[in-house]
């Protein structure tokens, strides 16, 4: 059986602002976008007036009229998150970052080393709060799902450890909707057959579940059973996303180059976004006309899947390469990766919102059309001079 860790940072965004300002700390902070914007995280002052993430921001000002706004600095928050990633890392060859301010550790076996789970829990805080000020809640049980419920459990600056024999009765005073993927519309229906707690799924059988909601019921069943996964899911460079072509001919034109540049930053940023993913690291390749390879990289602090940021990246490291000889091959790849962030909605707004908006709207356009239909900007005049290779 496996021992599984989730770490949750406490109100992250909040946390950060009042660790950047003294000024702020001890006061009810409310992060969220524009005036017609939600929250986007809050101090556990604000929560006190009955504040929380994604109410509308207009509603906490009525609940909290003396708290302090502010607008979200989400390239501070990202740094701040590599930050933490890095001491998780040290700690752990097996972390899984599940979002801006998550991730789930695999630290079986590790006690022996640190002595006992409340210990090595005790010493990871202590790890994040040396380095970043900041305060994180831990959960530690054999599977992810009661990880994370566990991490829930006594925030903030939380530790709660479910051993494999506490799980039976855990089950029968958990209500059903901390499970994750229960949501307002599935409540209901678990109400209608009196399902109160997640022991409770266990009066009706498999069969049952499947019958009557599909997938979602047999991973229901599962979990009303404390089963699920325990893979911690690392993203190593091994893992990214590319896109190359070979030339029908073989050519040293730069310009040439750079628009077969951009169509493969196109498509692997597309990839990218479909799969929810995005990158730091940035590479170019060439192969030459006498099969000569070589790479070109370069890693960001904060991870993309911007078509815009992607090609930049690769141009420039085009442009720094010497072409003594012809082109047979170009791509570029993205590694590095880690899903993407859930608090996407205000990083778009701080980032350039246009481009984010344009890649999106060229998704659906190409998935409607097909790949090549759609080539932006000063693009092409492109005449089936290349051979592509999958
Ligand atoms: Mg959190």
């Amino acid at each position: 059986m496996k021992r599984i860790l989730h770490l949750d940072m406490d109100a992250f965004f909040a946390s950060v602002e009042q660790a950047d300002n003294p000024e702020l700390r001890g006061r009810p902070v409310i992060v969220g976008g524009r005036e017609r914007g939600v929250v986007s995280a809050c101090s556990y002052e604000a929560r006190k007036f009955g504040v929380h993430s994604a109410m509308p921001t207009a509603e906490a000002r009525r609940r909290c009229p003396h708290g302090v706004f502010v607008p979200g600095r989400m390239r501070r928050y990202q740094e701040v998150s590599q930050r933490i990633m890095a001491i998780l890392d040290n700690f752990s060859p097996l972390v899984e970052r599940a979002s801006i301010d998550e991730a789930y550790l695999d630290i079986t076996g590790m006690e022996s080393l640190c002595g006992s789970s409340p210990r090595l829990a005790t010493a990871l805080k202590q790890a994040i709060r040396d380095g970043t000020g900041l305060a994180c809640s831990i959960g530690i049980a054999p599977v992810k799902f009661l990880a994370k419920i566990a991490s829930d459990y006594n925030k903030p600056d939380g530790l709660f450890i479910l051993e494999p024999e506490q799980i039976g009765k855990f089950l029968q005073t958990l209500p059903i909707e901390k499970i994750p993927g229960v949501g307002q519309r599935s409540l209901e229906q678990l109400r209608a057959l009196n399902i109160t707690y997640a022991a409770d799924v266990q009066r009706y059988s498999k069969k049952f579940w499947i019958a009557r909601c599909g997938k979602w019921g047999e991973a229901l069943y599962e979990r009303g059973h404390g089963r699920g996964s325990d893979v911690v899911e690392t993203c190593h460079e091994a893992k990214s996303e590319s896109a190359e072509n070979t030339f029908e001919r073989d050519t040293a034109d730069r310009d040439l180059l750079r628009r077969w540049l951009l169509l493969n930053a196109e498509r692997v940023s597309g990839n990218l976004r479909r799969s929810g993913v995005e990158g730091r690291t940035v590479t170019l390749k060439i192969k030459f006309t006498d099969f000569q390879q070589v790479t070109r990289s370069k890693t960001f602090a904060t991870p993309t899947n911007s078509t815009k940021r992607i090609f930049q990246t690769a141009a420039e490291l085009l442009e720094m390469l010497d072409l003594k000889k012809d082109v047979r091959l170009i791509g570029v790849g993205v590694s590095k990766l880690e899903k993407t962030s859930h608090q996407l909605s205000l990083l778009e707004e701080e980032l350039d919102e246009k481009q984010t908006k344009l890649d999106a709207a060229m998704d659906g356009i190409r998935a409607r059309f097909g790949g090549d239909s759609l080539v932006r900007g000063r693009l092409f005049d492109f005449t089936g001079r290349t051979r592509e290779r999958p």
